[in-house]
C-alpha cells in the first residue's frame, strides 16, 4: 500500500538533494510534484489543497533550521503535515470507567468488519482483556456463522442469536437491535470487560442500513463506534466515510486491507475529511494482522523512513521470553548453536507473521522493494523442511553431515543438494558469528528483543 506514493515523494526529495538553499522556484516545483503525487494516489482534492498550501507556506517561511539541509527540511515538513492528515496523535480506545467497554463496528458489506472483530478481540485479549463478540449482522446469510468461525480462530467467545449456541439469551426473532442488547447484557452477566458488536453492511450506503446502525447505537450506547473502510475502494472512500459519519457519527476509523497494493490515498483522506481519527489498520486475512494506527509512524512509513517501532512491538508481542532466555544462556555459556536452536528461532519468526511484511517496515525498504517483492515467505518453509529431514543427532552435531547425508536430506525435503549445501554454509556462518559475539567482539545477540 502507498508504494507509488512513496516512490513519487522519494524522487521529489531526491531532486532537492545537494541544494544549498531553496529558491522560490524550487519550492514551487517541489510543491507541484507533491500535489501531483498525492492526486495520482487518489488523495481527495480538498485534502491535497490544504496539504500543499501548508507545505508551501512552511517551506518558504521562516521555518529554516540551520541543522537541516533544504531537502531534509522539506522531508521534515511533509512528514509532519502527513502526520496531521492522518489524525495527528495516536488515538487509543476510550475504555469505559465502569461496566464493559462497548465497541460497535459499522461499514459497508465486505469492508472487513467481521474479520476485524476477531482481530480486535484477539488483540484486546492479548492485553489482558476479556472480550466477547456479538453477531448483530443478521442481514447477510452466514454472517453469524462467519463471526463464530472468526471468534474461534481468535480464541474469543461469540454471542450469537442462533439455536445451538450456549447463550441463555438466545432469541431467534432476528432483530439485530435486540441481539446487540442481549449481547451487551450477556457480557455484563458473564463479566466480559469489552463487547465488540458486528453490524450489517450493504453494498452501498442506504438509508435503511443507516437507520439500523443508528438504532443499534442508540440501544447499546457504545463507547466507540468504529467505521471500517476498505483501503482499496479508491475515490468512493471519502463519500462513504462522509455518509457514515453523518449516519452513525462514528468515533474512529479502521483502515482495512492495507496489505493490498491499491493506491490508498483516498483512505488517507478519511481522517482529514471527517475529522475522526484513524485508530487501527487491518493488514491481512489472518487474525493476527492488526496494528494500532500511529499517524507518526504511518507517515514515516510512507516517506520510507521505516517503522521500526511497530516492528519491535510486533516482535515483542510474539516473543517467547522463556525461549529467548534459554538462547541467551546458551549463548553465554558458549554452547554450540545447533539446528535444533535454528528451528526454534524459525518458529519465533513465524509467530511474528510474514517475514516479508516485517522487512517492508525497515527504513529504506521502498528502495529495495523490488528485491523484497521477490522475497518468498515459503523460503522459510523450505529451510524448515530441510532441517526437519535431518536426524536429531545431525541437528545437534551438524559436522557429521557429509555428502551422502546431504543427498538423503535433500531427497527427504524435496529440495536440491545445492540448496542443502547453501543452508549448511549459512548455518556455519551464523554459528561463527555467534561464537565471535560470545567472545565479546559484538554487542549482544542480533535481532532478539527482550532477550
Ligand atoms: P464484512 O462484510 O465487513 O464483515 O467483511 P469481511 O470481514 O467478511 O471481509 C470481506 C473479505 O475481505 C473477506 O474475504 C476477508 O477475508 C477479507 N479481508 C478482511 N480484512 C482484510 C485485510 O485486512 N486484508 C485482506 N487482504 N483481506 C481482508
Amino acid at each position: 500500500m502507498f508504494n507509488s506514493l512513496s516512490d513519487r515523494l522519494a524522487s521529489t526529495f531526491k531532486n532537492l538533494r545537494g541544494k544549498g538553499r531553496l529558491s522560490e522556484a524550487d519550492v514551487d516545483a517541489t510543491v507541484r510534484e507533491i500535489r501531483r503525487a498525492l492526486l495520482d494516489a487518489d488523495v481527495a482534492v480538498p485534502v491535497v489543497r490544504e496539504f500543499t498550501a501548508s507545505i508551501k507556506e512552511r517551506a518558504t517561511g521562516s521555518e529554516v533550521s540551520e541543522a537541516l539541509n533544504p531537502a531534509q527540511q522539506v522531508v521534515k515538513i511533509v512528514n509532519e503535515e502527513l502526520q496531521g492528515i492522518l489524525g495527528g496523535e495516536t488515538r487509543r480506545i476510550n475504555m469505559a470507567k465502569t461496566g464493559p467497554t462497548i465497541i460497535m463496528l459499522a461499514g459497508l458489506q465486505g469492508s472487513g468488519k467481521t474479520t476485524f472483530a476477531g482481530k480486535l478481540g484477539k488483540w484486546l485479549a492479548a492485553q489482558g482483556h476479556k472480550p466477547i463478540l456479538v453477531a448483530s449482522d443478521l442481514q447477510r446469510p452466514n454472517a453469524v456463522t462467519q463471526l463464530q468461525v472468526v471468534g474461534e480462530r481468535a480464541g474469543v467467545p461469540v454471542f450469537a442469536p442462533h439455536p445451538g449456541t450456549t447463550s441463555e439469551f438466545d432469541d431467534p426473532t432476528g432483530d439485530p437491535v435486540q441481539v446487540a442488547r442481549d449481547g451487551v447484557a450477556t457480557a455484563r452477566a458473564k463479566l466480559h470487560d469489552v463487547v465488540i458488536v458486528d453490524t450489517a453492511g450493504r453494498l452501498g450506503v442506504d438509508q435503511e442500513l443507516m437507520k439500523q446502525a443508528r438504532d443499534i447505537r442508540d440501544a447499546i450506547v457504545p463507547n466507540e463506534v468504529l467505521f471500517v473502510i476498505d483501503a482499496m475502494i479508491g475515490q468512493d472512500a471519502v463519500n462513504t466515510a462522509l455518509a457514515f459519519n453523518e449516519g452513525v457519527d462514528f468515533t474512529g476509523v479502521v483502515l482495512s486491507k492495507l496489505d493490498g497494493d491499491a493506491r490508498g490515498g483516498a483512505a488517507l483522506s478519511v481522517a482529514s475529511v471527517t475529522g475522526k481519527p484513524m485508530m487501527f489498520a487491518s493488514t491481512g486475512e489472518n487474525v493476527a494482522d492488526i496494528e494500532q494506527f500511529h499517524p507518526d509512524r504511518m507517515a514515516s512509513r510512507i516517506l520510507d523512513m521505516g517503522d521500526v517501532l511497530t516492528l519491535i512491538e510486533q516482535a515483542e508481542a510474539s516473543w517467547d521470553k522463556a525461549e529467548a532466555d534459554r538462547m541467551a544462556k546458551k549463548f553465554q555459556d558458549r554452547e554450540d548453536f545447533t539446528f535444533e536452536d535454528f528451528l526454534s528461532q524459525m518458529q519465533q519468526i513465524r509467530k511474528m507473521g510474514s517475514m516479508k511484511k516485517m522487512l517492508m517496515m525497515m527504513p529504506g525498504a521502498a528502495q529495495m522493494r523490488q528485491q523484497l517483492e521477490n522475497f518468498d515467505d515459503r523460503e522459510i518453509d523450505r529451510v524448515e523442511a530441510i532441517v526437519r529431514s535431518m536426524t536429531p543427532h545431525e541437528r545437534v552435531a551438524p559436522k557429521i553431515i557429509n555428502g551422502s547425508r546431504r543427498a538423503r536430506i535433500a531427497k527427504g525435503s524435496g529440495v536440491t543438494v545445492s540448496e542443502v549445501n547453501q543452508l549448511m554454509e549459512r548455518f556455519g556462518q551464523a554459528q561463527k558469528m555467534m561464537k565471535k559475539m560470545a567472545s565479546g567482539q559484538g554487542g549482544g545477540m542480533p535481532g532478539m528483543p527482550g532477550g
